[in-house]
């Protein structure tokens, strides 16, 4: 039987590296990382090659439009493969800048809700939102704090079968505020659950798509923003339920003559 080193080379036509025993190859990890990463590339740009070719012999608007829809939708899903990476090297590095400014982080969750949308209608799901009446105020980076609920969203979507629930709760506790997304999805296993933080760890690696990367980026921003991040699972089967906790409060701080709204503040360095 072939090894899975072997199986992995030849798969993806590594020649050359298939003879390294599992011992004598101190770059497989890169490798491995390097054949996951074609393989997601792989599907959009096939996807989009075939909608290319449809564009190129039809004449008819419809089908037309249609191919132009692929097209976008898997230049998204590339762009997101190519983005994810970046910010897994940048965080690798102690690379992250944040824009640290003061921000509503109602605002943060609202406009996540609003760009999955087309997501949540495609999977006939049902979304809702819970935010409190009053403003939830931190100072933070709302590219950064956006890309973490949207992560966590995301997969609370991808991870839940049609017609399932997704929801979004954010209220302000005495010491900060607290954000739960839930979803009632297939959920994570006892086994999983306690590596899903770390970089590259996925769940089914045979059915999504995905390289892994969401959480990690997810838990490093939180923490560049003083917060924590958990998951909660029952196991399989019965959903998932991920929360942040974020240094916030409902009253607006500027201390007098402080500087402009923005303040760059550097990440972290590397972490073992
Ligand atoms: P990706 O989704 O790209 O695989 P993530 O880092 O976002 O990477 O998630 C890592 C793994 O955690 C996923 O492969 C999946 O198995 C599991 N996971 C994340 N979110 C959920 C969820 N809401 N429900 C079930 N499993 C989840």
């Amino acid at each position: 039987m072939l090894s899975p080193w072997k199986r992995l080379t030849q798969t993806f036509g590594l020649r050359g590296l298939e003879d390294r025993t599992e011992s004598s190859s101190p770059d497989r990890n890169s490798i491995e990382l390097c054949a996951r990463v074609v393989h997601e590339a792989r599907q959009p740009l096939a996807a989009a090659r075939a909608a290319f070719e449809l564009l190129r012999r039809s004449t008819d608007d419809a089908q037309r439009n249609r191919a132009y829809a692929v097209i976008e939708r898997q230049f998204e899903r590339l762009t997101r493969v190519v983005d994810d990476l970046l910010e897994a090297a940048r965080i690798h590095l102690g690379k992250v800048p944040l824009q640290v400014q003061q921000l509503d982080l109602r605002s943060v969750v609202e406009d996540v809700a609003e760009s999955v949308r087309p997501q949540v209608v495609e999977k006939n799901q049902r979304l809702t939102i819970h935010v409190p009446p009053e403003p939830v105020w931190m100072n933070g980076d709302g590219v950064r704090l956006e890309q973490v609920v949207s992560n966590l969203v995301v997969n609370g979507i991808k991870y839940t079968d049609r017609g399932g629930r997704v929801s979004i709760c954010l209220t302000l506790l005495p010491k900060g505020a607290e954000l739960r997304v839930s979803d009632t999805g297939r959920g994570i296993s006892g086994e999983l659950l306690p590596h899903i933080f770390e970089p590259f760890v996925r769940g089914d690696t045979r059915s999504q798509d995905g390289l892994g990367v969401g959480l990690a980026i997810a838990r490093q921003f939180v923490e560049l923003h003083h917060g924590t991040i958990r998951a909660l699972s029952a196991g399989a089967g019965n959903g998932s339920e991920f929360i942040v906790t974020l240094p916030a409060s409902s009253t607006f701080y500027r201390p007098a003559g402080a500087p402009g709204p923005t303040i760059p503040v550097s990440g972290p360095g590397p972490r073992s």
